[in-house]
């Protein structure tokens, strides 16, 4: 157990916040997809004495004094990296999943360089060049997207556009996307058309490395991730490249995307990677997918349009407009009986971004608290609850949340 005794006696009000937030953790069922618990000693790393060091640079080359100490346990964290995914290049400074993928932009193109990408609503991320974003004016998006009557990535169709476009880049990667990507088959379509290959594996980073799903590693120019998610380390991006790359990625990160690393984040992820590289990690991811696929057919059972019919990873997303409930609404109603979950888009959406026709789940949050299969059929059968029309709602509330709290109770987060 953490201990905030100082935090406690200088400032109250933040204790207090971080206290309920625990307590939230503890007490909810968390389905974001996203989201994860990481090991207390991660978080022992994050909340560590390496905050307080300046290390721009790089272990062995750093332009300040003093860095003996971050250098040792920066130069674990890209060793353990590099033998986890199989990398022959690790840089771990990215403060987050966004800024890894903008480091590559800058390591590897030009202004108005065309790129490949996949759309939002397909399943793609805000920072793969997404409208939103400064990248995708300095650079020119040309958007994929999934094949609009089975929900998966039409390869053909991503041939057709490269071949067209003649893009310097292709990405691929996803957000919201429940099925295995064919890397190999995107190496062979960026070969053809002489394209350079980013996957962003932010998602799926757990899977690739217990071996639950196939690795971008052998195939792609640059890999980026966050470490947050499946991966079950601290909050932080990172990126994997070819030697070749190695320079023009150190460079892109510092100086040219971000100035001082977050060493005690760094230390965070070094713990983390540890973790991963044990025998029962795998079991922990093997468990996730077992678990979104029990998820996933009882959700089927129970009347839902299971997008692309059911998961082949941790993430479950439903198309609702079969029940009459937007994601907006179902995401509230499950937020009132303590499950977190999110709303988000289908592809080729008619809803707006902040309605949507969608939901997503994801289950590797459950899993690290112990859940197994049982427990996934019992939520979806309390997520049907919660989809039913109003008064049936309103009716069963208190039963929904007594069933969350018994699931709570004995699949305990922490420790008192
Ligand atoms: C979550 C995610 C990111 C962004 O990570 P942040 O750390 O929030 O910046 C990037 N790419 C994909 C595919 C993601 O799912």
């Amino acid at each position: 157990m953490l201990e905030f005794k100082n935090l406690k006696n200088e400032d109250p009000e933040i204790y207090e916040a971080i206290t309920k937030e625990k307590k939230r953790q503890q007490d909810n069922l968390e389905m974001i997809a996203s989201e994860n618990f990481t090991s207390e000693a991660v978080m022992e790393a994050m909340g560590s004495y390496m905050t307080n060091k300046y290390a721009e640079g790089y272990p062995g080359n750093r332009y300040y004094a003093g860095c003996q100490n971050v250098d040792v346990s920066e130069t674990i964290a890209i060793e353990r990296l590099k033998k986890l995914f199989g990398a022959e290049h690790a840089n771990v400074q990215p403060h987050s999943g966004a800024q890894a993928n903008e480091a590559v932009y800058t390591a590897c193109l030009q202004p108005g360089d065309k790129v490949l990408t996949l759309t939002l609503n397909s399943g793609g991320h805000i920072s793969h060049m997404s409208k939103a974003t400064a990248q995708s004016r300095f650079y020119e998006p040309i958007y994929y997207d999934v094949n609009p009557e089975t929900y998966v990535i039409d390869y053909d169709e991503v041939e057709k556009l490269a071949l067209e476009n003649k893009p310097k880049l292709i990405i691929t990667g996803a957000s919201a996307y429940p099925r295995t990507i064919d890397f190999k088959r995107f190496r062979e379509i960026a070969d053809k058309c002489g394209a350079l290959l980013m996957v962003d594996m932010a998602h799926i980073a757990g899977l690739v490395a217990a071996g639950v799903h196939p690795s971008p590693v052998p195939y792609a120019d640059f890999v980026t991730s966050t470490t947050h998610k499946t991966l079950r380390g601290p909050r932080g991006g990172i990126i994997l490249c070819k030697e070749e790359w190695a320079k023009q990625i150190d460079l892109a990160v510092f100086p040219r995307t971000q100035g001082g690393p977050l060493e005690h984040v760094i230390a965070g992820k070094a713990v983390a990677f540890k973790e991963a590289l044990s025998p029962e990690f795998k079991a922990y991811q093997t468990q996730i997918v077992a678990n979104a696929k029990a998820l996933a057919e009882r959700l089927i059972e129970n009347g839902f349009n299971v997008l692309t019919g059911g998961t082949d990873n941790h993430l479950v997303l439903l198309d609702l407009r079969n029940k009459g409930i937007t994601g907006k609404d179902l995401e509230t109603r499950l937020d009132s009986v303590r499950i977190t979950t999110n709303k988000n888009a289908v592809p080729f959406d008619t809803e707006n971004k902040k309605t949507t026709s969608g939901l997503r789940l994801g289950t590797p949050a459950l899993t690290t608290r112990g859940m197994k299969e049982e427990q996934m059929t019992k939520i979806a059968d309390l997520i049907k609850l919660c989809a039913d029309s109003e008064e049936e709602f309103e009716a069963n509330k208190e039963t929904i949340i007594a069933e969350v709290d018994k699931l709570t109770k004995e699949f305990p987060l922490y420790n008192e």
